[in-house]
């Protein structure tokens, strides 16, 4: 049966990124020649194109996938910030950009600014060109939603994006297809990139912010679950007895271990200044996180330190589970220079078995703190999908 090689032609140079002829016709498995022939046919459907290199003689360019093969964009959605980025299909000619979002606006408009900043960096990139098609699109939010429909499931975890759909609006308003992920899973996957060693082939990031999350990623690639909703950490039951959570349930871990939940009780230790007295006002725990005092007031490091065995305990758990070689702590809780991360780090070492403890690495998250360099991870993600990068091809070769 006679097979058409111009979409594996193209397809290993969106895979394996700017390629010279002779390394695509060893993927392909066809000879020099016949390379030479693709590259031939596929430059005059204007698909691929050399990319100039300084130094290189033309004849030494690589082969680069054109704008006219179309782009590939990600959004990154958090509550505080918005980065987005697009590439070439082979990788090649990345822009990414990042801007902050009001925390008290709609989801729907943190979307919006992330379809427009998408749409700015196109316009920005390719202005007098025929604008460039966005073959496919990653979009991360930060909530649980379906991972085939997009859907935001009714519970009052979620309830500020009851009714919205990422997937749906972003496809729309970009013309292209849309696969949806979960934002702190994404910044799972730059902190896995970024280290990127063959021994670090499963990572897991826990974000604690206002909200607590799991990332686990297995081998590059993201373990989302059957339908998108892994990684609900925040949520799992730490005392069944304990206060009341937004889920339903009571004693979850992010009633111990979020932003929220200990200004919560910082507050409850400040009572003069609730009842008009005159008293210290309550700090502002996120300020604290944010500047890091050489010395934490030890009211407040009490209760990091507290948050950071609780928190510990649990990770203690993923990890004796999980087994990751990289454990990575996000979030502005996480990140900071404070004693909850301190204390974190300890009980997880006391509580994971030997065969872990000797293996794992914990570090603070740094790379995912660009929501710029998460986005083109989620970009790498969609170049990591052989089956996905094939169809695009083969629809773009029509063969
Ligand atoms: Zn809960």
């Amino acid at each position: 049966m006679p097979t058409s090689h111009e979409p594996l032609f193209l397809s290993a140079l969106a895979i394996n990124g700017p390629a010279q002829r002779a390394d695509l016709a060893r993927h392909i498995g066809v000879s020099r020649t016949s390379a030479s022939n693709l590259a031939r046919t596929l430059k005059d459907t204007g698909l691929i194109e050399d990319l100039p290199k300084p130094g290189v003689s033309a004849s030494r360019y690589p082969l680069t996938t054109s704008a006219t093969a179309g782009l590939l964009a990600a959004i990154i959605v958090s509550d505080e910030e918005v980065g987005v980025a697009i590439s070439h299909l082979d990788g090649s000619r990345q822009a990414s950009a990042a801007a902050t979002v009001d925390p008290t606006d709609s989801p729907r408009v943190w979307v919006r600014t992330g379809i427009q900043q998408v749409k700015d960096l196109v316009a920005d990139r390719y202005p007098s060109e025929p604008t460039p098609s966005i073959r496919q699109c990653v979009v991360a939010v930060p909530t649980q939603a379906d991972a085939v429909t997009g859907e935001v499931y009714p519970s009052p975890a979620s309830r500020r994006w009851i009714g919205i759909n990422a997937r749906e609006t972003v496809s729309t308003a970009l013309q292209c297809p849309i696969r949806i992920n979960n934002t702190a899973r994404m910044e799972g996957l730059c902190e896995h990139n970024a280290v990127n060693t063959a021994s670090s082939s499963v990572t897991c990031y826990a974000r604690f912010s206002r909200g607590v999350t799991l990332s686990h990623v297995v081998h590059g690639k993201i373990a989302a679950g059957a339908h998108g909703g892994s990684g609900e950490l925040g949520h799992t039951v730490v005392d069944a007895s304990g206060p009341q959570c937004s889920c339903g349930n009571q004693g979850c871990l992010m009633q111990y271990t979020s932003i929220p939940a200990l200004q919560d009780r910082i507050r409850r230790m400040w009572p003069d200044t609730e009842h008009g007295q005159s008293g210290r006002p309550a700090p502002d725990l996120p300020k604290l996180l944010a500047t890091a005092p050489p010395t934490w007031p030890h009211e407040i490091s009490d209760v990091l330190r507290e948050a950071g065995m609780i928190a510990g305990r649990a990770l203690a758990n993923v990890a004796n589970l999980l087994d990751p070689d990289l454990l990575v702590i996000g979030g502005e809780l996480g990140v900071a220079d404070s004693p909850f991360f301190d204390e974190l780090v300890l009980t997880i070492r006391q509580r994971t078995l030997p065969l872990i403890s000797t293996h794992v690495t914990i570090t603070r998250a740094d790379s995912s703190r660009d929501l710029r360099r998460v986005a083109l991870a989620a970009i790498e993600s969609l170049r990591g999908d052989s089956d996905l990068m094939t169809t695009i091809c083969t629809n773009l070769t029509g063969r």
